[in-house]
């Protein structure tokens, strides 16, 4: 390939990336990630970087896996593409659906596939609302998201989320959605217990469905742990009390698992980790490990039911695609006789959580969270009041992110939290690296925010 810094000046002459100014990629040139095998990634200067974000929450059974390029390459010469709209089906779509709804918990038996979460939760605003329109309730319309929340980028499933402006460009929401504040007690729990605070948050859609009328709402829909957001573990009176009001209201529970499902809790699905019974499931990134882009809607028998009593007129050209359907189940097949989801119980338990929640005595950390791969701490100027930082949201995050990447260790930052998300099939061995160069990486962070006078907190 060409020189990095010949790659790197195209790409920000002519490759708009999400969620990244061009301007900044134009002075600092992007990592570029050439190849990758296990949990590493090697970049087109031959460094070898440790993947603890799996791609974007993605390739939970690691990079390079052979048996995954075969299967792909055997659909392509057998069946490249077929559609599924006009009473025609192929095998690996039928052979994933049946596979998905044997894993998916209760009478989640019923998969809509599509390419990407986004799609899936656009999906499944349509299904909601078809739903109630075919049970003779069309005014049944209102979608309920929460605050920090993130379903994707498309006009319905941006609409969704509620992460301040990236769910407002554009004209966003789209109407008759509506959005309620988050469980994220360390953030905004003040002088409440967990358990007190968790209470609280989710009667905040009860009072948001007293407020609209329960015969105005048909859905609630959430991430049993908020990914993007900042993996936001919510206390454990939250989902109990959610699945009481949603079953006394007739309010459909839509669990968006795209970042909890296929593993990364500790089970097959976040849902089952939290015990809620949502009667819609979005999944999408693990059921692939990121290798084919492939997602879904996974709904109930009863959903299913009605809507069945009519033509659904949605679907995507790639519904199922048959390439991506094969990869998937060829996935979950690894996924299973590898055992990578005991596996994910075995490290994440004490080995990671010991590791994890040791940072919480860093200078810079406090608030160290994690459920099975995935974990969070929130970066701080001064311990133990909670304190934000006054040189704004996101600037120690980013900072920190920044040293991550200069230790070759890639971490995400939210605002001014750190995430780890990395391929579940991590070993102990290379869990010490990912935290040594990360503790390597907050060192310098602390330093810099320090020498640069930025240990400050808003007032
Ligand atoms: N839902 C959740 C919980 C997600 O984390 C994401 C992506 N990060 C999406 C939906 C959107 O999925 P996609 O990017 O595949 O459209």
């Amino acid at each position: 390939h060409l020189p990095t810094s010949e790659l790197q000046a195209l790409d920000a002459a002519h490759h708009v990336h999400p969620f990244t100014q061009n301007d900044a990629l134009a002075k600092k040139g992007a990592r570029i990630i050439t190849r990758a095998k296990g949990v590493y990634l090697t970049d087109s200067e031959g460094e070898t970087l440790i993947d603890g974000m799996a791609g974007l929450w993605c390739v939970n059974v690691g990079y390079g896996r052979k048996e995954l390029a075969d299967a792909a390459a055997r659909q392509i010469e057998e069946l490249p593409y077929y559609n599924t709209f006009f009473q025609t089906s192929h095998v690996p779509a039928i052979a994933l659906a049946a596979r998905i709804a044997d894993l998916a918990p209760g009478d989640l038996n019923h998969v809509f596939f599509a390419s990407s979460g986004s799609e899936a939760n656009d999906t499944n605003i349509r299904l909601v609302r078809h739903y109630w329109a075919l049970k003779g309730k069309p005014e049944k319309s209102v979608i309920i998201s929460r605050k920090n929340g993130y379903h994707g980028s498309s006009m319905g499933s941006a609409s969704l989320g509620g992460m301040t402006s990236m769910h407002e460009q554009g004209g966003l929401p789209i109407p008759g959605i509506v959005h309620i504040d988050q469980p994220h007690w360390y953030a905004e729990g003040g002088d409440m217990t967990p358990e007190e605070f968790g209470l609280q948050r989710a009667r905040a859609l009860e009072e948001k469905i007293l407020e609209l009328g329960a015969d105005r709402v048909g859905a609630f829909i959430a991430e049993p742990v908020q990914g993007a957001g900042g993996v936001i573990i919510p206390p454990s009176t939250y989902w109990p009390e959610i699945q009481r009001i949603v079953d006394k209201y007739d309010i459909l529970l839509i669990a968006d698992e795209v970042i909890t499902g296929f593993g990364r809790t500790g089970n097959w699905f976040g849902s089952q980790t939290f015990a809620i019974k949502p009667h819609i499931m979005t999944i999408a990134k693990g059921l692939s490990s990121g290798y084919q882009p492939i997602g879904g809607s996974v709904v109930c028998d009863e959903v299913a039911a009605v809507i069945a009593t009519d033509e659904f007129n949605h679907g995507y050209t790639y519904s199922g695609h048959p390439v991506a359907a094969a990869v998937a189940l060829e996935n979950l097949r690894i996924i299973e006789e590898e055992g990578i989801v005991e596996h994910v119980r075995d490290v994440a338990h004490p080995y990671l959580a010991e590791r994890w929640h040791a940072l919480g005595d860093h200078p810079l950390v406090e608030d160290t969270q994690l459920v099975g791969l995935m974990g969070s701490l929130a970066l701080v100027p001064v311990k133990g009041e909670r304190a934000k930082f006054a040189a704004g949201a996101g600037t120690a995050g980013y900072i920190t992110r920044e040293r991550c990447f200069a230790n070759n260790v890639v971490m995400r930052h939210v605002y001014d939290r750190m995430i780890i998300s990395p391929p579940l099939v991590i070993t102990p061995s290379e869990i010490d690296i990912l935290i040594d160069r990360a503790t390597v990486a907050l060192d310098e962070a602390y330093k810099q925010l320090k020498d640069d006078g930025l240990l400050k907190k808003a007032q």
